[in-house]
């Protein structure tokens, strides 16, 4: 048995300063570089009915990095049906014996990591060093859950849980939502991302390969229409954990009151998240974690800087360094490894965020935007000038910052006007006072706060990662409540 005292470790990851490193990956991944392509469908033992479609290069839609046959609605009920005839058994094999499986899943994740970097870049438009993160995240989620299990002991799971996952972190969040539910005991019905079927097609086989039965955990790509909907609406779950937009979060919550009252429901959804920068910040660094928050990962983080509050004093100082570090960055295909900001993740993104810079523009709003590429969905990296969050519609779920100015006497009625849009994912604040710092952090509605560094990247374990208001349901993933959710307490007093 495993000695659940034992110190859990995240990832060591793989270091991209190393030049040896970096030679080796770049050369394992070759493998699957175009033309490589994969082909991915539904992973269930229920018969499969479907219509294949190509998933094409955000970076350079000529490039079709796989095919997948997407499950049609009738799917749905056998896959859900099977689940409920399996997970007892799964449930039965007790926590450590899931734990192990859920290890082993860990360790083949990263024995097959040239071609997690391989996916992340071709079907998700991610950088190498995004890519790494991504993959790292993933099996820190894995053991991590495999641990809180075995801590938790065999408490009843709660059934079949649906799992429905973004394409922004594809690997990661697809693996956090499983991986808690299968180690708590359930089985799963997974929906991952339209966008990004193929890594979620891969994982689920290695998932598979560790020991997690066929039945307790089955995979149906689709979209929200044919798959989503009908799966949310099937009374026999028992939960729901979604990452994605406030809206179908608030569509699967009325959907489970109407069929599945019991069921749980874990959202974690979108902000618009800001950082505070006063005058007494060190600048240089201020910048630096400016450019992480807002441009890493193509701004395509829930987590991501979305409004810059900079203290007028500063501002003229502050932004000009901003804009010189801009410069620096490159723009372009995710798979060169000299690429900082990649694609957005589709053309409708791209539509739809180049529309909002373009009215922004008209209105005369732009204070800076990086020169275009031709190819493929880029956004370019654009700032642009608000009076304050009040004036912003919605979250811009790409590489646009938006920055207003205060006076410093009027800090607290930022504070309150970040509190009243009602979101709170992230929050940064960059000052070196310390009673300044502690005032704004008594205030501020946000599930994760950072003071002097970035926002973005929660590390599992340590920065469980999850919203207030608008952001989230809670509870915080790689955190120490959330398989706890995925859990009933027992029959306090039954003496069996
Ligand atoms: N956990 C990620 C971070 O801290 C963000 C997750 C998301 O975008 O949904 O950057």
């Amino acid at each position: 048995p495993a000695d659940i005292f034992a110190p859990r470790r995240n990832s060591a990851g793989w270091d991209l300063t190393d030049p040896v490193t970096l030679a080796e990956i770049d050369a394992g991944r070759a493998a699957f570089a175009a033309p490589y392509s994969w082909t991915a469908g539904p992973l269930t033992p229920a018969e499969r009915v479907g219509a294949a479609r190509e998933v094409h290069n955000p970076a350079r839609p000529s490039d079709v990095v796989g095919t997948v046959t997407e499950a049609e609605a009738t799917m749905v009920e056998a896959a859900v049906g099977l689940a409920v005839d399996a997970q007892p058994g799964w449930s039965a094999l007790g926590a450590p014996a899931r734990a192990t499986i859920l290890r082993r899943a860990a360790d083949l994740y990263e024995a097959n990591a040239h071609e997690v970097f391989a996916l992340t870049a071709r079907e998700a438009g991610k950088t190498l060093a995004d890519g790494v993160a991504e993959l790292r995240e993933a099996v820190d989620f894995l053991r991590y859950y495999a641990q809180e299990a075995e801590t938790l002991g065999d408490r009843p799971a709660r059934g079949v849980i649906a799992c429905i996952s973004p394409w922004n972190f594809p690997l990661a969040i697809f693996t956090g939502q499983i991986g808690a539910a299968l180690a708590a005991g359930n089985a799963v019905v997974a929906k991952p991302a339209e966008q990004t079927p193929l890594i979620a097609f891969r994982a689920t086989q290695l998932l598979h390969e560790a020991g997690v039965p066929a039945k307790v955990l089955q995979l149906l790509p689709g979209d929200g229409e044919s798959v989503g909907g009908p799966l949310t609406a099937d009374p026999r779950l028992s939960g729901v954990c979604f990452t994605g937009s406030t809206e179908v979060a608030k569509l699967i919550d009325r959907q489970l009151a109407r069929t599945a009252p019991h069921a749980m429901l874990i959202a974690e959804t979108g902000g618009l998240n800001a950082m505070i920068v006063d005058s007494t910040a060190l600048l240089e660094q201020a910048t630096r974690d400016i450019l992480r928050g807002a441009f890493q990962s193509a701004g395509q983080r829930c987590s991501a800087l979305r409004i810059l509050y900079v203290q007028k004093d500063v501002e003229e100082k502050l932004l000009k360094m901003l804009f010189g570090a801009m410069e620096t960055l490159v723009a372009g295909d995710p798979w060169a490894l000299a690429t900082d900001v990649g694609p957005v993740i589709d053309g409708e993104a791209h539509e739809a965020i180049t529309a909002y810079v373009e009215r922004m523009e008209a209105e005369g709003r732009v204070l800076k935007r990086l020169d275009g590429l031709a190819e493929g969905h880029f956004v370019a990296p654009t700032v642009v000038r608000v009076s304050g969050i009040a004036e912003i519609e919605h979250e811009i779920f790409g590489p646009v910052l938006h920055v207003a100015r205060f006076d410093g006497e009027k800090i607290a009625d930022v504070v309150s006007d970040i509190n009243a849009k009602g979101y709170g994912l992230t929050f940064g604040l960059h000052s070196r006072i310390d009673r300044r710092v502690q005032r704004v952090l008594d205030r501020i509605g946000a599930g994760n706060v950072y003071v002097n560094r970035d926002q973005i990247g929660a590390v599992v374990g340590s920065q469980p990662f999850g919203g207030h208001g608008l952001s989230g349901t809670g509870p915080k993933a790689g955190g120490p409540l959330y398989l706890q959710r995925f859990t009933h307490e027992g029959e306090v007093g039954s003496d069996v």
